[in-house]
């Protein structure tokens, strides 16, 4: 449903992926880790080509959304994403944020947007704060509204980088319970974390990331538990 096909990508001489191949089915929750600096943000933001590849392709449901020729919108439309930092825009309501790219690119009534956004709101614990603005919002709750913001767009896959770690400790179970019942409703999602525990629970695939290249990829219990490489090994204790 995702695929990517001996995916590089430098910044100089610096080759930050260096031949990326990996398939994601629908419905998978696909997680990246690695030691910082191993590439997990940017392959994600290569896939809704906030950067470009230098070679190599990025198949979503068959269509190839990397280089020349690509469809911004449509591909942002069917990419949602979200950041460590939220950046939820200051001076919108939390309501305001939801329905602005609902109703500038998909072209939905005011009306249509905010009972999809008070729908959305409601699920994630938030319906009394739709009228907040973001700084009157605790972490937690902003990134709760950051993740509304784009499963508004109705995405075909959601990537979601680090989302937990700007946060409190007592505020990352809630980010973390949503993404876990997107998780149970079948959302295809790609997400790079520093949090084992979080990666063992929500995931079908964990993918070790190291310099660019997929050391090794499995099911969260082969990859955590009891990985094939002595590099992911090295890193798992070094996080532990
Ligand atoms: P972290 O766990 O710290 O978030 P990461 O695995 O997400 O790390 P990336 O952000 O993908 O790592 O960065 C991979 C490498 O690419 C790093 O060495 C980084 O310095 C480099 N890099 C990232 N963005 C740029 C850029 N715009 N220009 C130059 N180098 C960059
Ligand atoms: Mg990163």
């Amino acid at each position: 449903f995702l695929e990517f096909e001996g995916v590089r990508k430098r910044y100089g001489d610096h080759e930050v992926l260096a031949g990326i191949d990996l398939s994601i089915r629908r419905h998978q929750v696909v997680t990246l880790i690695g030691a910082s600096g191993s590439g997990k943000s940017t392959l994600l933001r290569c896939v809704n080509a906030l950067e470009g590849i230098d070679e190599g392709q990025i198949r979503l449901d068959g269509d190839v959304v990397s280089g020349p020729g690509v469809d911004f919108d449509r591909l942002r439309r069917r990419v949602g994403m979200v950041f460590q930092s939220f950046n939820l825009f200051p001076h919108m309501t939390v309501r305001e944020n939801i329905t602005l790219a609902p109703r500038k690119v998909l072209g939905l009534s005011r009306a249509e947007a905010e009972a999809r956004a008070d729908e959305l709101l409601a699920r994630v614990g938030l319906a009394e704060r739709a009228g907040y603005h973001p700084d009157q919002l605790s972490g937690g709750q902003q990134q709760r509204a950051a993740i509304v913001r784009s499963l508004a767009m109705d995405p075909e896959v959601v990537l979601l980088d680090e989302i937990t770690s700007a946060l409190d400790p007592e505020l990352v179970a809630e980010v973390l319970s949503i993404v876990r019942e997107l998780a149970r409703d079948g959302m295809t999602m790609m997400l790079a974390t520093h949090e084992m525990g979080f990666a063992r629970e929500v995931s079908d695939l964990v993918v070790f990331l190291e310099k660019g290249v997929i050391l090794e990829q499995g099911p969260p219990a082969q990859v955590l538990d009891d990985p094939v490489e002595a590099r992911t090994r090295e890193f798992l204790r070094a996080v532990a």
